[in-house]
């Protein structure tokens, strides 16, 4: 009995193998892709000419327990269950702009994940950090002043483990609770933050030993371990620690680069999450002066940094911190990136094998090769052989997963 196939016809295919962008066709079947190439034949035809065919873009880095508003006060009006109800449309904003898999970096809990994967909501494959690790007083410490915790992303709830760890055996007690809820991938912060009012992005948290247990922890059940790391010294701490990839990378110096490039790091550098602090609060979203302070010092940094990576060949992978800014502009991160340097392909690769290599799914997602899952983007507006990305993320048309349209863009 022959399988449906389903051939997307002469569009000018990003593959993300590294091979040049061509026209070709790309033949789909049982939800996987089985051959690249042209004048390929199916029985399903879908015209891809004056179209861009892409893997499915992956986002290493959003949170969907926020979209956008960290004002205690939008927290503490929100009913506990709706914030699951709030996902399942940020999820689905998510995949319009092609995203169909991503890191959850923390808030999401293994429900979330298990609904999209039974198929009860549309949104784009998780891979699970859920809490954020943080020493008491560190970037992801839920306490305010008036000794309260704030509800929201980091507060413990029955699938959201208490984040907050002090010392090497609290820290092994600590991923295997977050292993045991779900997590998929553990995430650390080895400095303060710019959202968080005590803390400062400058500074480096957690010790060696503490690291170290994390890391041997995390690797004994087969995780990676993600960094939010702003602080030179947490960014050097968390590569010699052995930490696969770095958050933000706000004050990268040279011996951080070259530890980078040694040990093979990723970089994933939410280029447009300090601005979306600060058009938050033009949007009239209540935030403290303090975090507003630290998100406009951090703007020009944060953007040399990130430029010096790219210029050393840094490994990078797109992600945005998407939460932080309100879902559904991830692909303002892909403009940002190129206008640091990055050539198109590279901003696309980064968005595609890149992403895949970091989270260790690139056995089955990340190119468009026979044997992967075929999750794959259509964008309209493409004009000959060269790959331009103005105005990408108003040009998605078609988003499918697993060989299915799951989107039409937004
Ligand atoms: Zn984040």
């Amino acid at each position: 009995m022959s399988r449906q196939r389903t051939v997307f016809r002469g569009g000018l295919v990003f593959d993300g193998t590294g091979a040049a962008p061509a026209v070709a066709d790309v033949v789909v079947a049982d939800g996987l892709v089985v051959d690249v190439g042209p004048g390929l034949d199916g029985d399903e035809i879908v015209d891809c000419a004056g179209r861009l065919v892409s893997p499915g873009l992956i986002d290493c880095h959003v949170h969907f327990m926020a979209d956008g508003d960290f004002s205690p006060n939008t927290h503490a009006n929100t009913p506990f269950s709706t914030n699951f109800f709030l996902a399942a449309e940020r999820m689905a904003r998510t995949l319009a702009c092609g995203i169909t898999t991503v890191r959850e970096a923390g808030g999401t809990d293994l429900g979330v994940k298990e609904a999209r994967d039974r198929g009860m909501v549309p949104g784009p494959r998780m891979q699970l950090s859920i809490a954020i690790l943080s020493q008491t007083g560190g970037h992801g410490d839920s306490w305010a002043v008036c000794g309260a915790h704030m509800p929201g992303m980091m507060d413990a709830h029955p699938g959201r483990p208490h984040n907050i760890v002090d010392g090497p055996e609290e820290m092994r007690r600590k991923v295997r609770e977050l292993v045991r809820a779900g997590a998929g991938v553990i995430k650390v912060c080895t400095s303060g933050g710019v959202l968080s009012p005590r803390d400062d992005p400058q500074h480096a948290h957690f010790t060696a030993d503490e690291l170290e247990m994390l890391v041997a922890e995390a690797t004994a059940a087969n995780r990676f371990v993600m960094a939010h790391a702003q602080a030179t010294q947490g960014i050097k701490n968390a590569v010699r620690a052995g930490i696969r990839s770095i958050e933000h990378g706000i004050w990268l110096d040279d011996e951080a680069i070259s530890m980078m490039l040694d040990r093979g790091t990723y970089l994933v550098p939410t280029l447009i999450a300090p601005r979306g602090v600060l058009e938050a609060a033009d949007r009239g979203i209540d935030i403290p002066d303090v975090i507003l302070d630290k998100a406009r010092a951090v703007i020009d940094d944060h953007r040399a940094s990130i430029a010096r990576a790219i210029e050393a060949g840094v490994r990078i992978a797109m992600g945005t911190d998407s939460g932080v800014t309100p879902h559904g502009r991830n692909l303002e991160e892909l403009e940002q990136m190129a206008e640091l340097g990055m050539g198109p392909n590279a901003v696309l690769a980064s968005s595609t094998s890149v992403a895949a290599e970091l989270m260790g799914l690139d056995d089955e997602l990340g190119t468009l090769e026979a044997g992967k899952r075929a999750d794959l983007v259509l964008f309209g507006g493409q004009d000959g052989a060269d790959i331009d990305l103005t105005g990408l993320k108003d040009r998605v048309e078609a988003v499918y997963q697993d060989g299915r349209l799951v989107s039409t863009g937004a």
